[in-house]
């Protein structure tokens, strides 16, 4: 038998190449890993000598030769294969173990365009691919973490195996190229979707759906979150992280200290705005504390012994902060189910180059994601807000965006009050509000309301006027829009238009 080894990882290679040789395998290989067995005492042949063509351009081609592809690519089922190797005099070669040159950690730190190129592997692929194609009587391996699988099962590999060494190798070349397109920026008619594998997870939204967790290359963002405690993250807790998260990056939007939310079902019931993150938790669970059971609290800060404590009052399933204190640590270690997430500041530059990508039957739309950056509006109404209305305005649009549609939110001193979501009906979101506010004796009198969409009747300000609104936000465009500016002025409301929409689905 016969293995071409030409690794860039170097790790497991020296007792993988000896572990061969002594199973009687004789060893081809390129330039620093040839050099490398050599220095540890493994025969090897270079491939020089092996093909009679040395290395050029600066390593560019090394095994790109017809000796070494035919070896690879002959199927020796076929006696016409058999004879041209044998009237070309090459030698089959049963084993391929190749890593790439680190492409994706080059473009993760550098935009040096030569430096990206050279980084670019050709030769490594072309084996790689070359074996796949051939998986019946060739193995590649193309994970120093599959020697030892290999080691143990080498007297009897079946096909099985071989065919998932195959694809596992397809799939990696696929996301290499995939990962250069990225990186290159490419925006043509094919979606370059290259998607490496973060985590198997547990079920999906429900018991009976399988589901993973995967990340796009070159990526900052919720891939990277760190798992300090708790059990295992589920598919729906990934979801309503998301939702925190994007609020805590947002949230430099609203030009506060603090920002809390506190989310259930992927959409937040209560937020809050104060200069500590303790106040803005508190004021946060203030709205909905009915709903937060079992929620996800996402701060915009580092979560302390004071936070910890509160937190610790109550059930939730996840708190996601931007840092934990150690104090804070060592109290919520005593809830050994609460799952805490520590997630990196993102610029917003990184951020909302993001794109959201949602599923249809057969295929998936993108767009790119709806991220808060500038408040601007206009008032269009004969009443004016005052200060103090606007930056209630400007809170409660904030958390309208975040609510899934047709949403609602009441807010007053950068505080929820009470949050309608998920309506079918506009009308219908805020008299869910209300109602919610009124069970749970909090009064909105005086506050203000965003709601995500336009008010397509005044029905909407009469309704919300009625529960004690003074004051709207709303992206305005209804052909109604008339009537329902002349509904405000009857009642000497102020109301502003962001003509801006921020539908979430
Ligand atoms: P070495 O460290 O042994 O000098 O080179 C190993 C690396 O070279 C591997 O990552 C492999 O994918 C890559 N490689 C193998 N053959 C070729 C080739 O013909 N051209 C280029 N550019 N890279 C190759």
């Amino acid at each position: 038998m016969r293995a071409i080894i030409s690794v860039y990882d170097k790790s497991g290679i020296v007792e993988f190449a000896k572990f061969l040789k002594e199973k009687g395998v004789e060893i081809i290989s390129t330039g620093s890993t040839y050099t490398l067995l050599k220095e540890n005492g493994i025969n090897a042949k270079s491939v020089e000598n092996y093909t009679g063509f040395e290395e050029i351009l600066d390593g560019r081609v090394k095994t790109l030769q017809y000796k070494i592809h035919a070896g690879i690519l002959a199927d020796l089922s076929k006696p016409k294969h058999q004879e041209e190797l044998l009237a070309h005099n090459i030698e089959p070669i049963d084993i391929v173990v190749v890593n790439l040159y680190p492409f994706e950690q080059v473009a993760l730190r550098s935009n040096n365009e030569e430096e990206l190129i050279e980084n670019i592997d050709i030769g490594g692929p072309t084996l790689i691919r070359a074996a796949s194609k051939n998986y019946k009587r060739v193995l590649v391996v193309v994970d120093p973490k599959d020697y030892s699988k290999v080691m143990e099962n080498f007297d009897n590999i079946d096909l099985e195996f071989r065919k998932k060494c195959a694809l596992k190798a397809f799939a990696l070349t696929s996301y290499y190229d995939s990962v250069i397109v990225e990186k290159f920026g490419y925006r043509g008619d094919v979606l370059n979707v290259g998607l490496k594998l973060k985590k198997f997870l547990r079920y999906g939204e429900n018991p009976h759906q399988t589901a993973n967790f995967f990340r796009l290359p070159l990526k900052k963002g919720l891939p990277n979150m760190v798992q300090l405690q708790g059990k295992e993250i589920s598919f729906n807790n990934i979801l309503d992280i998301d939702i925190a998260y994007r609020m805590m990056i947002e949230s430099n939007f609203l030009n506060k200290t603090c920002m809390c939310a506190i989310i259930k079902h992927n959409t937040p019931c209560g937020a809050a705005c104060a200069d500590s993150a303790q106040e803005a938790y508190e004021k946060a669970l203030f709205g909905d504390p009915v709903s937060a059971f079992g929620g996800i609290v996402g701060i915009n800060d580092t979560v302390d012994g004071n936070l910890a404590k509160k937190i610790s009052e109550r059930f939730y399933e996840v708190v996601v902060a931007f840092d934990f204190k150690q104090e804070a640590l060592s109290i919520l270690s005593k809830k050994k189910n609460l799952i805490l997430v520590k997630v990196d500041k993102i610029d917003l530059n990184s951020y909302k180059n993001n794109k959201d990508i949602k599923s249809v039957i057969g295929g998936f739309v993108v767009q790119d994601i709806d991220y808060m950056s500038e408040f601007s509006y206009e008032t269009v109404t004969k009443a004016q807000s005052t200060d103090k209305q606007i930056e209630d305005l400007k809170f409660a649009w904030f958390v309208a965006k975040f609510a899934k549609s047709n949403a609602i939110c009441f807010a007053l001193n950068s505080q929820t009050l009470a949050i309608g979501a998920g309506q079918t009906s506009r009308v219908d979101a805020i008299k869910c509000a209300a109602q919610k506010a009124k069970d749970l004796g909090i009064g909105l009198a005086g506050s203000v309301l965003a709601s995500d969409g336009f008010f397509p009747f005044r029905d909407n300000i009469d309704v919300a006027k009625s529960y004690g609104a003074v004051a709207f936000i709303q992206p305005g465009g209804s052909i109604r829009d008339e009537e329902v500016i002349k509904a405000c002025n009857e009642y000497n409301l102020p109301m502003v238009f962001t003509k801006k929409r921020h539908f979430r689905h």
